[in-house]
């Protein structure tokens, strides 16, 4: 019944107008699955290949037929056939296929999304919402199919949304270095109360920045990108919106409602020939040491409600990212993105070395479901921090929100609250938290 009897790969559209890969994988028993893949901007140098077809005629070169030709070529004649419900055997199928350290063969699009239109087949195949579905897909000593079943039951925690709403960096014109200024509703009794939360700092931001003549145009994450002269005027905007909104500013240790998170995407300043972090966005011309840029995050911490530090140091800076975890890793989350790029191998480093308490889960950072559970469950073997994330080019998947609540891993990081590609992940947790009842749990 679980049998996969046929696999269809298309050219779909993404959340910033470029091509993106969707795969269908449609099993003995009638039901397809479907699930399509993100694309980021400010990649990590260490991330699984995208592969782009490079013939400018087409979407100045952007175009994905060749990954798509992959899916219904090679990929579908390896795993029709084969029973979606094991998982673990689908993926590693076509990392044998592919053979290649970073699946530049096939293309890390063409693999994923059909490792997860693979997914959501065998959760509808099982008739299981797919959150109890995933905590079992990785379990690969337990039988085939009670290890989806087993590992699932005790899904039940929702995460807190970090919302994402100033956009900067690379995903705004806005003159600011840092790529994201998100908030995080800590206070809330559950999910949808934390949304609500969320939603009421964003529209209180938004009268904020009217009301200083600032733009209100949002950027690709659904953030405000506004013209403010520095990170700190950033910061102090939102600082007034949540306070404007009815809420305490604040860290749990402050017994604070909502709390501050940074996505510093340093890696994007970070000039690797010097091993300076150069901010050019704000106009300062503003150079920093490694050990200057880890007190700068290090002094932004101790001024304002942050519990969250994304990319502080860049994905080169290794030393840099062991200053800063020693300076402020025993009360601040520090957050491995393009460091971590979502594979076991540098999340070891990292653990080994000290590094940083938390990682970054991208799905097509590292290109498959079972490589992407794999580093969820050693940063929780480590007792290190995970937060589930989604890319600044979206579609309308909502395959990350199963999955934060399938791991436990208490934080998503979706977007503001704006562009329907964000929305619809908070729309899902919604729905899941509904479906769980009493049993949700929340952050
Ligand atoms: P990206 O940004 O999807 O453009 O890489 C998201 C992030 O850096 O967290
Ligand atoms: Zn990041």
């Amino acid at each position: 019944m679980s049998v996969i009897t046929n696999i269809t790969g298309r050219e779909i559209i993404d959340s910033r107008g470029n091509p993106t890969v969707e795969a269908e994988v449609t099993l003995e028993c009638g039901v397809t699955g479907r699930a399509s893949v993100p694309s980021g901007a400010s990649t990590g140098v260490n991330e699984a290949l995208e592969l782009r077809d490079g013939d400018k005629k087409r979407y100045g070169g952007k175009g994905v037929l060749q990954a798509v030709g992959h899916i219904n070529r090679e990929i579908a004649e390896a795993l029709v056939g084969m029973d979606v419900l094991d998982q673990a055997a689908l993926d590693r199928a076509m990392l044998e296929l592919d053979g290649t350290p970073n699946k530049k063969k096939l293309g890390a699009n063409a693999i994923l999304a059909v490792s997860m239109a693979a997914l959501h087949a065998g959760a509808e195949c099982v008739d299981l919402p797919l959150y109890r579905y995933i905590g079992g897909v990785n379990a690969k000593r337990l039988p085939v199919p009670m290890m989806n079943i087993i590992n699932g039951v005790n899904a039940k925690r929702l995460p807190v949304p970090m919302m994402n709403i100033i956009n900067g960096g690379a995903h705004s014109d806005a003159p600011i270095d840092f790529q994201e200024f998100m908030i995080r509703p800590i206070g809330a009794k559950c999910f949808r109360e934390g949304l609500r939360m969320g939603v009421e700092v964003f529209h209180s931001l938004k009268s904020v920045l009217s009301a200083r003549g600032l733009s209100t145009s949002v950027g690709d994450e659904g953030g405000f990108s506004p013209h403010v002269a520095s990170i700190d005027e950033a910061i102090t905007l939102i600082i007034e919106s949540i306070e404007r909104a009815g809420y305490k500013a604040g860290t749990r240790a402050s017994g604070g409602d909502v709390s501050i998170a940074l996505d510093c995407a340093s890696s994007e300043f970070y000039n690797t020939e010097t091993g300076l972090y150069e901010y050019k966005k704000e106009g300062q011309g503003r150079v920093l040491s490694s050990t200057e840029q880890a007190a700068y995050i290090q002094s932004l911490t101790e001024k304002y409600p942050i519990d969250s530090v994304e990319d502080g140091m860049s994905e080169s800076d290794w030393t840099g990212w062991q200053i800063l975890h020693s300076a402020i890793g025993s009360r601040v989350q520090l957050v491995g993105d393009d460091l971590l790029v979502t594979n076991v191998k540098y999340l070891r480093k990292a653990i080994d070395l000290n590094a940083a308490n938390a990682i970054l889960v991208k799905v097509n950072q590292i290109g498959s479901v079972t490589e992407t559970l794999d580093a969820v469950r050693m940063a929780q073997n480590a007792a290190w921090k995970a937060v589930i994330s989604h890319r600044s080019g979206e579609t309308e998947d909502t395959t990350i929100a199963d999955l934060a609540v399938a791991y436990a891993t208490g934080q998503i990081k979706t977007g503001s609250a704006s562009r329907s590609e964000r929305i619809c992940k908070y729309n899902r947790l919604l729905r899941i938290e509904e479906e769980l009842g009493a049993s949700a749990e929340y952050y």
